[in-house]
């Protein structure tokens, strides 16, 4: 007798409705309030028009996440964000990782107020959470780096515009994510996303790298090349091909499996471009991989010429990706009056302005400083994430935003001068909304039992890296209490410096000449030892 499979909640709730359809519905629970709000649409329908139940649920506010495709923001767009942000928010707002933007503590009543402001400024919440397409990410530095290879912004925009409340693809198996690099750097994750996009010059001009089914999570995977170059003609088609396959054939069982990455690891890139060519109806043009630079320091923090003389960038750090409503208004104004009115978002979770004419860089700079937005941080500022945690996500296990702050205090105090690049990822929940696979420090959130009772702790990731050699970050045994993660890193720095074969040597480098069994040891040696390896609190 065949075997009924039970059909999980997700996948029943999106087949009664799609999420999409939910507009409506979201117009009267914010006339009704929200114990008003059904069950399946409050934990999950409401999520394709970016809204998700925050901790603690029993207030009755919401996080909601607003696409901005490229990062790419006006300074009307900015400002509205700011003004927003001030208003409804409680003043609230984080740059994540995909280049958008995070409001915490709003409530249902105001959202068709906040829906008509951003759609004024053509700006949308709609797919920004739920099983459906993401945020496309591209470079920062689209159309104004002098060494990219192709402005790939439009492209970006097609891609966005495509999958933009098509309801062909508002009920996939899972989140799908895409992003499209046209620089040198190739900074935007092509190997973590669902499908990346690598430019490479050819003779018969700019092509793309096909990369398809990475994803960091739980369980991290790297995309893999499907040995095809795709031109800038074929991208939208391409992107609508693998996605329908994603559609039709992901893990609809266990949401566990369903990314696109674990359909990749079950079919092998073969198989994959095989039915991608079947749904083309040709075959795409065979071509070698791109040579990726091993990046260290992909922020683009601080003042750079941009392409057309006399303009530069400026590149200033967040905290964490902590970006406050007055500081979005204020860095709204800085670019109308100093700039060309143009702001990037990173995926590293910093601001850019772009157009500042040479002569007002300074000026600029300053005033980005004097809101805590800093142009020439520290390297443990430009180089730490951190993801939501515990203030707000109901995933979370640990606090993070305010560790993370600790934690670059802590740093630059005590290890003042230290320039080397160093990258760390304070990350609440195994779920990786800030890349600590990919990071040479990744902190992930956990608890330790001690004779005082649970205490939070994160568990260690060690080298991780993008670029040439990619590789996700070791993970060590042990956890290590929150309290201490910061002597902990001060430790692993001082040691760096010690222990280095020259100057030349990176702490990536470092990291990565060490086996598993050594980074274990490393850090381990002072006070932090014992709640390193001391009994319940130590090797797990
Ligand atoms: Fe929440 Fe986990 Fe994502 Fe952090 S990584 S924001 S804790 S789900």
């Amino acid at each position: 007798m065949a075997v009924v499979k039970k059909e999980n909640k997700v996948e029943r709730v999106k087949r009664e409705r799609d999420g999409l359809d939910s507009l409506e519905s979201i117009i009267a629970y914010a006339r009704e309030g929200f114990q008003s709000i059904s069950e399946d649409d409050l934990t999950v329908r409401l999520r394709w028009y970016g809204l998700y139940t925050q901790r603690p649920e029993t207030d009755g506010y919401f996080m909601l996440r607003v696409k901005v495709p490229n990062g790419t923001l006006s300074s009307l767009q900015l400002e509205t964000l700011g003004r927003l942000s001030v208003r409804y928010a409680k003043s609230t707002g984080d740059v994540t990782t995909r280049q958008g933007i995070q409001f915490h503590n709003i409530r249902i009543e105001d959202v068709p107020s906040i829906f008509a402001e951003l759609n004024n400024v053509g700006l949308s919440t709609t797919g920004a959470c739920g099983d459906i397409t993401r945020n496309v990410t591209g470079c920062p530095l689209a159309g104004i780096d002098g060494a990219e290879l192709i402005n790939a912004e439009p492209i970006v925009e097609k891609i966005h515009n495509h999958f933009l409340g098509n309801h062909e693809f508002s009920n996939l198996p899972r989140k799908f994510k895409i992003t499209v690099s046209g620089c040198s750097l190739y900074c935007t994750g092509h190997e973590i996303n669902d499908i990346g996009l690598v430019a490479l010059r050819r003779p018969e001009g700019v092509v793309f790298d096909l990369w398809v089914g990475g994803g960091l999570g739980a369980k991290e995977r790297f995309g893999e090349r499907l040995g095809v170059h795709i031109s800038p003609e074929q991208v939208v088609e391409v992107a609508h091909h693998i996605c329908g396959i994603f559609r039709d054939n992901g893990n609809r069982d266990s949401r566990a499996l369903a990314r696109l990455k674990f359909l990749m690891a079950d079919w092998g890139a073969e198989r994959f471009r095989d039915e991608l060519e079947r749904r083309l109806g040709y075959q795409l043009t065979r071509g070698e991989a791109p040579k990726v630079p091993f990046s260290t320091n992909r922020a683009h923090i601080g003042i750079h010429p941009q392409n057309e003389p006399g303009l530069v960038y400026i590149g200033a750090s967040t905290t964490g990706g902590l970006l406050s409503g007055e500081q979005m208004i204020e860095i709204a104004k800085i670019a109308r009056e100093q700039g060309g009115s143009r702001i990037r978002l990173t995926p590293t979770q910093n601001v850019i302005l772009l157009d500042v004419p040479e002569q007002s860089a300074e000026i600029a700079a300053r005033r980005l400083e004097e809101i805590k937005l800093p142009v020439r941080p520290s390297t443990f500022r430009t180089g730490t994430i951190a993801c939501t945690g515990n203030q707000f996500c109901k995933l979370a296990l640990t606090e993070t935003k305010d560790r993370a702050a600790d934690l670059i205090e802590h740093l630059e105090t005590s290890l003042r001068g230290f320039d080397s690049p160093f990258r760390i990822s304070v990350t609440g929940c195994p779920n990786s909304c800030a890349h600590y696979q990919i990071c040479d420090i990744g902190f992930v959130g956990d608890f330790i039992n001690t004779p005082e009772g649970k205490v939070e702790a994160f568990r260690v990731y060690l080298g991780g890296h993008l670029g040439d050699g990619y590789a996700f970050g070791k993970k060590l045994k042990r956890k290590i209490l929150a309290g201490e993660i910061k002597l902990y890193v001060e430790r692993l720095a001082r040691e760096f410096l010690e222990k280095r074969r020259s100057e030349a040597e990176t702490f990536q480098d470092y990291l990565a000449r060490h086996t598993i069994e050594e980074l274990e040891t490393l850090g381990a040696e002072n006070s932090t030892a014992a709640a390193i390896n001391g009994g319940e609190a130590g090797l797990i």
